[in-house]
């Protein structure tokens, strides 16, 4: 059965979309630790990511790096911080979660958005991708 993820990918379920190439996608997460927190998937439906190809596995990151300036621009954090969990949804994933502390990067904060303010929050971010 296709993961929660490659739904999203084929539009069967709606998300906020932020970015799509031929191998990645990503989007906004539903219960963010902070605003702005981002998730960036490759495609292949792969559960565990570091069993991904090297070349998908690095793809990803560089991926991730077109995005994070674009969240930076958006939200006022000192940096995009990574959690790599992947214990609930079985799809490889990196989240990115603009922080300000390092404490803040804990699921205990993460919150059910609102989903007028995500829309919104992802339109900002699409705007100043480069
Ligand atoms: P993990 O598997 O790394 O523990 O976390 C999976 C993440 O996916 C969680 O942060 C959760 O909020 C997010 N998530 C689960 N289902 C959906 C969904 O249908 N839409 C979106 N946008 N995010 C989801």
């Amino acid at each position: 059965m296709a993961s929660i993820f490659t739904k999203i990918i084929n539009g069967e379920i709606p998300c906020q979309k932020i970015l799509e190439d031929e191998q990645y996608f990503s989007f906004l997460d539903i219960n963010p630790i902070n605003p702005g927190h981002t998730l960036v998937i490759p495609k292949q439906e792969t559960d565990y990511l570091f069993a991904l190809d090297d070349n998908i596995l690095s793809g990803l990151f560089l991926f991730a790096k077109k995005i994070v300036p674009a969240i930076e621009q958006v939200i006022s954090c000192k940096r995009v911080g990574v959690i790599v969990a992947g214990l609930e949804v079985p799809h490889a994933h990196v989240h990115l979660i603009p922080m300000g502390a390092e404490g803040e990067l804990t699921f205990d904060r993460a919150q059910r958005a609102n989903p007028q303010d995500l829309a919104a929050l992802a339109q900002k971010i699409i705007q100043h991708l480069k």
